[in-house]
């Protein structure tokens, strides 16, 4: 086995330079099971971060399905074979349903961007709404629209940024601000396409805005004439735990839903969901073939993680669990004034720290906290525009014992802060 000097030079060496590690002293892991991860020295870390793992590292299930269609046959969607029809056919009675068609790809990325060529395509529009601080994807389609990227974002000419329904410090900001953008394109002679969100808002600094925001915003748009699409890769498959898919919190229904990283459990799978009129309309004009999308493999990897969330009821876990996390958090937010919000749904929470009484980001805090956190041998991280939010999203196996073990510890590392 490399050292873990020996890791860190082969990367700097053999990677290039776009490559980013978490934490001030990275983690070199070499295992993984349920919600805990092993480094290289057989220490363990409760990990409270992986929403890909979410059915549990190394989940049994997954690992078997995977290696029984791999040692069967592996290949792609143009010739038959029964494992998608049996995956896409299950998969989607768990969508609205006029939502009837899925295509396979392997990356959120891809999902999303063959979602804004079809939604191009099908308005006839080129404009496309995003959140200020969103993440959509490594494409140069999607970097256009990817404002969290940071220093290096170019933002496309077509591409509108809006405030996201920030229920900390600007209510109603969101609506408001689909609103303004319409009519400025409207203006510029730009006709919409889309307005796509992630519905959990994770770049952003996780939001879950009233469900009549959400409504407003998304009646705006189609009045427009552009669709309506969700970015499920991040709260979807029951991580919110009220419903299955971050839009149904809100009671809209989305024309085109993407989705990725929890979909295989760590199996490259993901896919676009949507009218079946609209890839109809696609499919007239041009084809679309992903040499790996949809291959048998990942269709059961995927369909078994479908089952093991519906067997071990994790939507429901998440939705208890993370309760008593949320609870656990408030309560020490009630303490520690630095916790200005706690907030999320189920097993996705944002806990924003703040340095006063204007609630001024604190940055610095939040990157102690997740170091520290670290040391003590739990994972979690921080987004938002300032990096001031904690992020706490554990595979959804994670228990009440580790909900309590992170919240001693991190009531231990807020006694220990910097003054
Ligand atoms: N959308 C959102 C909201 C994401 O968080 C990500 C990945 N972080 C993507 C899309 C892109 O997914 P992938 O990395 O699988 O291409």
């Amino acid at each position: 086995m490399l050292t873990q000097q020996q890791v860190l030079e082969g990367r700097q060496q053999w990677l290039g330079g776009g490559y980013r590690l978490f934490y001030q002293e990275p983690l070199h892991v070499v295992r993984g099971e349920g919600v805990w991860l092993y480094d290289h020295e057989g220490r363990r870390y409760l990990d409270a971060y992986n929403n890909v793992a979410s059915v549990g590292h190394c989940h049994p299930a997954v690992v078997e399905a995977i290696a029984a269609q791999a040692s069967l046959l592996n290949t792609h969607t143009r010739y038959l074979n029964d494992a998608i029809v049996e995956f896409a056919e299950d998969f989607l009675t768990e969508f609205p349903p006029e939502l009837r068609n899925l295509t396979m790809t392997c990356t959120g990325s891809e999902a999303n961007d063959l979602a804004l060529r079809v939604a191009r395509q099908i308005t006839g529009g080129q404009g496309v709404l995003v959140t200020r601080w969103a993440y959509h994807g490594v494409t140069s389609a999607l970097a256009e629209l990817s404002p969290s990227l940071g220093d290096g974002f170019e933002q496309g000419k077509n591409v509108w940024l809006i405030d996201a329904p920030d229920t900390f410090r600007r209510q109603g900001a969101f609506a408001a601000g689909v609103e303004r953008a319409l009519e400025e394109m409207k203006q510029a002679g730009v006709k919409p396409a889309a307005l796509l969100v992630d519905t959990i808002f994770s770049s952003d600094g996780v939001f879950s805005p009233e469900p009549a925001e959400m409504q407003r915003a998304v009646a705006q748009v189609r009045a427009a004439g552009g669709l309506f699409i969700a970015d499920e890769v991040q709260p979807g498959f029951g991580r919110t735990g009220s419903q299955r898919w971050g839009f149904a919190r809100y009671g809209v229904r989305p024309d085109l839903v993407s989705l990725g990283k929890p979909m295989g459990n760590g199996h490259p799978v993901a896919g676009l969901v949507g009218r079946p009129e609209l890839f109809a309309e696609f499919g007239r004009r041009q084809r679309y073939f992903n040499t790996f999308g949809g291959n048998p493999v990942s269709c059961r990897a995927a369909h078994a993680v479908l089952q093991v969330l519906r067997r071990e009821e994790l939507q429901q876990n998440a939705q208890r669990t993370g309760e008593i996390l949320r609870e656990g958090l408030l309560k020490l937010a009630a303490r520690y004034p630095v916790i200005g919000d706690v907030r999320g749904d189920g097993l996705f929470i944002g806990v924003e720290l703040v340095s006063d009484q204007r609630n001024t980001p604190a940055p610095e805090l939040a990157a102690f906290v997740v170091n520290q956190m670290r040391h003590k041998q739990i994972l979690i991280s921080a987004t938002g525009p300032a990096a001031n939010v904690l992020k706490i999203r554990p595979p959804m196996v994670f228990q009440p014992e580790h909900a309590t073990l992170l919240l001693e510890t991190l009531a231990g590392v807020l006694a220990d802060m910097p003054a």
